[in-house]
């Protein structure tokens, strides 16, 4: 039988486990999540660590990273697989560990090469970073109240939890919350790396880890997690929906109260012009100059005019379908062509978007930028010193750029799906209230009309842009409601658990 623990709802031991977690490795949101809720857990008094992998690019001198254990072993496929593990602080509240595996992570690149191939073993790479994840819990005798797996990545360790470890003196008394970064990416491989997940194959099954004859991760995740929750209300009326959810919407419904959508937070520590270590010049809204310092900034940047009284419209992002960068090309070309305005770009992916947004400068000299990468401090001045941020994202599990935008005054132009319905407030031209301008067609005319309608409020009725970015750098996305919320969760499952064990 599993260890009793009488631990409060304050000094909860929490695992969490993820592939990517600012500051040490970043894709997108989901590293900025895993980044941030640690801390805001930790703040709530609970005891956190997250593990996650020593990709080569974390630097062990410059993240001050010490040994744990020199060896470890981790059962995968019927033989040991070995690893070493290491460890910092973060803000003196969170520890993280780091599994090293020279095999697995000793190479360039999260999970794709720098063709966008995905490496053909991350199944095996990520099954392996669960499962050592668990073992090292068990190696530390660390004994949690809650494991808190992320996406498809490490969707497997609520299986692990009920298959392997039901009755595990560390592990035995764990419940288990999966969060769906994005139902859109699922961990579809082939059945033959089965085994060396090492869970029996009367779990693939169509309720659980099989889907048309191939392993889904994400899918088996849903079945065995205690809890399952998205990142923003809207997104997960979404993906519940009939045909929502790529598929998933029948398993996610038969969660019942058990899915629901938490909104992520923002880390204002790192993003808000207030703190902001990486623009020019800090602002606020009671000393908004800073922010024309920015644009100034960010026209020299790009080499556009420098006139500060014609509107910068910016976007950041992946370069792939969910974004609606295929929208927004056509629609910025024909805005560029019709509009007197500015356009910024920064981002990455899909090599015939890349290309049409590397040509746009030498299309419109002065009036376009695009830096075709990924670049961190960029995505900073960015924020600051554009006037608009277009998201006409096809959908958005929560988005978090529109959210950085709304507190450095960059009103968002998004299309209201997930987490932008639930975050933008829709300008009405008749009182100048509204936080952003949102549309509901996938298309690029609806783009299109709104950039014009954005445009044409910012030239003629500037008191109600002024009014906007006023509004929008008071809203108020800071962790301390979604952590409130995460730890509720924690609790409500934690009994459970506890009522069902006895
Ligand atoms: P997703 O996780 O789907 O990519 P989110 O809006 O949730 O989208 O988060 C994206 C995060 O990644 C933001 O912090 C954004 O600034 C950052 N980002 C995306 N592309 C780039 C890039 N090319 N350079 C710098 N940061 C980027």
């Amino acid at each position: 039988m599993a260890a009793k623990t009488k631990k409060s709802e304050k000094n909860r031991s929490i695992l969490m486990i993820s592939s990517e977690m600012v500051p040490f490795a970043k894709t997108g949101g989901l590293a900025d999540v895993v980044g941030s809720l640690p801390i805001e857990l930790a703040k709530l008094g609970m005891d956190v660590r997250v593990v996650i992998p020593r990709y080569y690019s974390i630097d062990p001198a410059k993240w001050d990273l010490s040994p744990t254990l020199s060896s470890m072993g981790v059962w995968m496929g019927g033989e040991l697989e070995w690893c070493s593990v290491y460890q910092t602080r973060i803000r003196d509240m969170v520890t993280v560990y780091f599994i090293e595996h020279h095999g697995f992570f000793g190479r360039d690149g999260l999970y794709h090469d720098a063709f966008m191939n995905d490496f053909l073993d991350n199944p095996r790479r990520f099954a392996f970073l669960t499962r050592a994840a668990l073992q090292l819990a068990i190696d530390l005798e660390f004994q949690p109240d809650v494991v808190h797996a992320h996406d498809w990545q490490t969707a497997l360790a609520p299986a692990y939890l009920k298959t392997w470890f039901g009755n595990h003196p560390i592990l035995g008394n764990a419940a288990s919350v999966l969060t769906i970064h994005n139902a859109a990416y699922q961990g579809v491989y082939p059945k033959h790396h089965f085994p060396y997940i090492g869970l029996d194959w009367k779990h693939f099954h169509a309720d659980a880890f099989e889907s048309y004859d191939y392993i889904n991760f994400l899918k088996g995740g849903i079945y065995f997690a205690d809890l399952v929750n998205t990142v923003s209300p809207g997104y997960a009326r979404e993906i519940t929906s009939p045909h929502g959810g790529f598929r998933l919407a029948p398993y996610l419904s038969n969660k019942g109260e058990n899915f629901f959508g938490i909104l992520n937070g923002v880390d204002y520590a790192d993003w808000s012009p207030e703190n902001d270590k990486m623009i020019p010049q800090s602002f606020s809204t009671s000393d908004p100059e800073g922010k024309r310092v920015c644009k100034r900034q960010l026209q020299k940047h790009f080499c556009l005019d420098e006139d500060p009284k014609i509107p910068i419209f910016a976007a950041i992002g992946r370069f792939v379908d969910q974004k609606g960068f295929n929208l927004l090309a056509p629609a910025i070309e024909r805005a560029l062509d019709t509009m007197l305005m500015q356009f910024v770009i920064l981002g990455s992916g899909d090599p015939g978007l890349q290309e049409f947004f590397g040509r746009l400068p030498g299309k419109y000299p002065g009036r376009a930028g695009s830096h075709i990468g990924y670049d961190i401090a960029l995505s900073h001045l960015i924020e600051a010193g554009a006037d608009f941020f277009l998201m006409p994202s096809l959908y958005e599990p929560c988005g978090l750029n529109q959210l950085y935008s709304l507190r450095y005054g960059t009103l968002p132009i998004v299309r209201a799906t997930g987490g932008l319905g639930d975050t933008v407030e829709n300008y009405a031209e008749a009182t100048g209230e509204g936080t952003g301008f949102t549309f509901n067609n996938a298309d690029a005319s609806a783009l299109y009309s709104t950039i014009g309608w954005a445009n044409s409020t910012w030239w003629d009725r500037p008191a109600h842009i002024k009014k906007m970015r006023e509004r929008a750098m008071r809203q108020d996305f800071s962790w301390d409601k979604s952590s409130a919320q995460y730890q509720e969760t924690y609790e409500k499952i934690i009994a459970a658990k506890r009522k069902r064990d006895g």
